[in-house]
């Protein structure tokens, strides 16, 4: 079921980013219905209850991530409801997709694809199986991936705010997401106070995280100089690392008056990627739109 407020707090949030991102319009449109979606479904799927209490404080102290403590994923997951209705966003979003969704769709169906499979295949003992099987259904690899990490966003996202509310305040010092382990797409730095909080895609987990430290490869970076800025604009940069050579693109918020959604942000912010890729370095986190070519 749709939920009127966050529909209309989606739209403002992508109607400011397209008059203020012209250069990324083309893939804000595209991405709009699918992440409107997403959205939608964290707040209004009813989910089988987890029992988050073997989460364990130490642990997350010494950087073991929520996902390798409990599995996040149960086999009563809408994870069908979920896919299907995100091929149907895919569709409208991005019209060249819409053969493969429909076959991908009349495939989670008939159950002839079984997401479950491929969700158990993220812990690594499966993967080349559910490989193997895509193969045999003739999909292409990449937009089956594609819809299924959508899918799993939405789970993630929920999850980890049901085991955030569960667990309440706890420490977290690395660089990786504490709920699903992977590297953040985008930071956003207070102007107030300076903290640099990091934002995870894969989730939509938020962090915070010293400043002076690379969150992939944790080497001590104390300088501004370390920031790639195009001329003229000072509220977007990114963090570059020399050492691991990968960047992450970053926001500078003055205040906190209006809505924003970190994923919105972060393609909005697609020139840098470009930028910084051409330049030989690499995206922290590999995001469906920020791979080209
Ligand atoms: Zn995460
Ligand atoms: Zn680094």
């Amino acid at each position: 079921m749709p939920d009127n407020t966050e529909t209309s707090v989606m739209d403002q949030i992508f109607d400011r980013a397209l008059e203020q991102n012209p250069h990324a319009a083309e893939l804000l449109k595209a991405f709009r219905p699918v992440i409107t979606m997403q959205r939608q479904l964290t707040e209004s799927l009813a989910l089988p209850a987890l029992d988050y209490s073997v989460i364990d404080r130490d642990r997350l102290r010494a950087g073991v991530p929520f996902i390798r403590q409990i599995s996040l994923f149960s086999p009563d997951d809408p994870l069908e409801r979920i896919a299907l209705s995100l091929a149907g966003a895919i569709r409208e979003g991005m019209p060249k997709l819409t053969e493969e969704m429909d076959r991908l769709s009349a495939l989670i169906s008939g159950r002839k694809l079984r997401l479950t499979d491929y969700f158990a295949a993220r812990s690594g003992k499966e993967s080349r199986a559910t490989q193997q099987r895509i193969n045999d259904l003739a999909l292409s690899p990449s937009n089956a991936s594609f819809l299924w990490s959508l899918t799993a966003r939405v789970l993630l996202e929920r999850r980890s705010r049901e085991a955030a509310e569960a667990l309440g305040p706890f420490d977290w010092e690395k660089g990786y997401c504490p709920v699903c382990g992977e590297f953040p797409s985008i930071a956003l730095i207070e102007e107030e106070g300076g903290k640099r909080f990091l934002h995870c895609s894969s989730c939509g987990r938020s962090w915070r995280f010293t400043r002076v430290v690379c969150p992939c490869c944790e080497k001590e970076a104390q300088k501004e100089m370390d920031y790639f800025y195009v001329e003229g604009k000072t509220q977007e940069s990114a963090f570059v690392c020399d050492r691991c050579k990968k960047y992450l693109v970053t926001l500078y918020r003055a205040g906190r008056l209006l809505a924003r959604d970190m994923d919105v942000s972060a393609i909005s912010l697609v020139h840098l990627d470009m930028i910084l890729q051409d330049k030989g370095y690499e995206p922290m986190a590999v995001c469906a739109w920020n791979i080209f070519g």
